[in-house]
């Protein structure tokens, strides 16, 4: 089977990574093309076209001579690549916006096409043959990238930390590649924190683009440092504004943005939301061998930036605030965009259960995603999944394959209510892994990291210590609202109400004044609509948050043609 152009496997397969894969020969009709939207200029030997950290970078084809792509990495390796005549320059840095990784220098003197990021986008939306030829080979460089520890950033850190599981979740679900120096593993590392009075509270370091050594950043500083997100004009009103880019927001842009919007997207963390911290999703159509979450959202993400979408990360909003038919939302730094319609897709947190000492452990010893990341930290070990639900059922399943023993812990009595049929079915054929039925945690101990959990029959009232070292917390979650204050009208459990749901004195009361009645997924305000899992009534499913943000577009059509 022919893979999906813009979608490589991830962690690729060594055919993908070959240098006729990464560095495509274009044919002369494709440059006549290409060359309709950009100019040839002769280029001098040792001339300088980008250099690292540079943004809005150009897109180059070489016509004749030849570009060196090279970057001194922080790790073992450099990169060190030659573009010849009929070969092209770029990475997924150029699609997104983002910072130069590498520099380009003319290492042979000749010709090239020179084309900005604007012409490359409009080229890509409309020239479907190059569009695959290019991202394909765009997204081929990121990922070799990855695999090869070739960024900008090293992040020094622990195992014991949960500031270093979520620092490097940030750099992968934003698919930015660096490079991990294990304190635990690296004696010198730790003797150069101790010198220069490097705390336990300080770790992990992220060295950012060979400069700034940030200590335990905040996603915010990362972010900031490696030029993650555009500036926002605040005087700028879009069409569209998406707040929240799991499925549901990421379908909006997708959609908005491909059907000619301005879409500007706010993202609290890292796009991808819940689904991106699924180890496989395999009920999701299309994909019968299922897909991990990460790499369905972080292609979701390429198609939107393709389109023009404007997604920014780390952003959570945290106010909004109606001005006649203008809406506009205030972000945690203080930032405001406004909108002629806003989407809000902020899903759903996961429920906690109330431990006492819960938070200690997060990220060191408590999860709430099994992904490959946490699977790495617990291969060989015993673990325990807490919940009864389909994530629970996949995360027991998924983590089966690499921790020695996996303790499903439920309430309830069976698991026949709320897991589908066939992850019950892999489960109870699963020999690594035991379901206690009737069973809660009572207790976590251990000075820094997780080192025993105790948990609790309710059949006999006996309580079990057990040295388990990592458990995973499945136990579903509650809406993401509280940011919008009685904006717009909630159920008793704090889900959005929409379209028909919504009852006549709900409408009143928050003044809806329109003759219509509100569409299928608006609000009780005309033009904001709900989508995905923090919509009352939704069924919690990555594919009905793609629909729903897909639905919601063509409505935001028909409020925008009334303004
Ligand atoms: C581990 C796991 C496995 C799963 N497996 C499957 C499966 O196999 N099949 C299936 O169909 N479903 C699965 N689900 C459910 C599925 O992932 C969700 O139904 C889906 O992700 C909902 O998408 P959403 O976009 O509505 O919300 P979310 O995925 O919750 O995304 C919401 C986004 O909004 C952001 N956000 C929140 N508040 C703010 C704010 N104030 N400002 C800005 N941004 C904000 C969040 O950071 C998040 O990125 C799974 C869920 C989990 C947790």
């Amino acid at each position: 089977m022919t893979p999906e152009p813009s979608s490589p496997e991830f962690p690729p397969s060594a055919p993908d990574l070959l240098p006729e894969r990464l560095f495509p020969t274009l044919t002369s009709d494709h440059i006549s093309r290409i060359a309709a939207r950009g100019r040839r200029r002769p280029v001098a030997a040792g001339e300088v076209l980008v250099n690292v950290g540079d943004k809005a970078i150009p897109f180059f084809v070489v016509l004749s001579g030849a570009i060196q792509a090279w970057r001194p990495a922080e790790g073992a390796e450099t990169l060190n690549r030659t573009i010849r005549a009929s070969q092209f320059t770029g990475e997924a840095s150029l699609m997104s916006g983002r910072r130069s990784m590498a520099q380009l220098r003319v290492s042979e003197p000749g010709e090239v096409l020179e084309l900005s990021r604007e012409d490359l986008l409009a080229l890509v939306q409309t020239d479907a043959e190059l569009s695959e030829i290019l991202m394909r080979a765009f997204i081929l460089r990121r990922v070799e990238l990855i695999a090869h520890d070739l960024g900008d950033v090293v992040v020094i850190g622990s195992t014991h930390s949960a500031g270093t599981l979520r620092v490097k979740e940030f750099l992968t679900r934003n698919g930015h590649p660096f490079h991990y120096v294990d304190l635990d593993r690296d004696p010198t590392a730790q003797e150069l924190f101790d010198r220069f009075q490097v705390t336990t509270n300080d770790v992990p370091v992220l060295i950012c683009r060979g400069s700034a050594a940030l200590r335990n950043p905040t996603n915010a500083q990362i972010a900031s440092c490696l030029g993650f997100n555009e500036e926002i004009d605040e005087a700028r009103v879009s069409d569209l504004l998406i707040v929240g880019a799991g499925p549901a927001g990421l379908a909006a842009a997708v959609y908005g943005a491909s059907e000619g919007l301005d879409v500007l997207v706010l993202e609290a963390n890292v796009p991808g939301g819940q689904a991106g911290s699924s180890s496989r999703i395999e009920n999701y159509l299309g994909f019968p061998t299922g897909i991990s979450g990460l790499d369905l959202t972080g292609r979701a993400l390429s198609q939107a930036l393709k389109f023009g979408a404007r997604p920014m990360v780390a952003k959570p909003v945290t106010k909004m605030s109606i001005d006649g038919r203008r809406y506009t939302v205030e972000m945690d730094d203080g930032a405001h965009a406004s909108a002629r319609t806003i989407i809000v897709a902020t899903g759903a947190a996961y429920r906690k259960p109330g431990l006492h000492n819960l938070s200690v452990f997060e990220g060191a010893g408590v999860y709430y995603g099994a992904t490959p990341m946490e699977a790495q930290l617990c291969v060989g070990d015993e673990v325990a999944v807490v919940g009864g639900g389909n994530s629970a059922g996949q995360a027991a399943v998924f983590l089966a394959q690499t921790a020695s023993r996996v303790h499903v812990l439920i309430r309830g009595e069976a698991l026949a209510e709320t897991m589908s049929r066939y992850l019950i079915r892999r489960i109870d054929e699963n020999p690594k892994i035991v379901l206690r039925t009737r069973t809660q945690i009572t207790a976590l101990e251990g000075d820094r990291r997780l080192e025993r959990v105790q948990w609790r029959d309710e059949r006999t009232g006996a309580n079990e210590a057990h040295d388990i070292h990592h458990v995973f917390m499945m136990t579903g979650a509650t809406p993401n609202t509280a940011w919008l204050s009685g904006c717009i009208a909630l159920d008793d459990k704090g889900f959005i109400k929409t379209g028909p749901d919504l009852s006549r004195e709900e409408l009143e009361h928050a003044r809806w004044t329109l003759a219509r009645s509100p569409f299928l997924l608006e609000t009780s305000r005309p033009g904001i609509f709900a989508v995905g899992d923090v919509r009352a009534g939704n069924i919690k499913r990555v594919a009905s948050a793609v629909g729903e943000g897909s639905i919601a577009v063509a409505l935001v059509h028909q409020v925008l043609q009334t303004l």
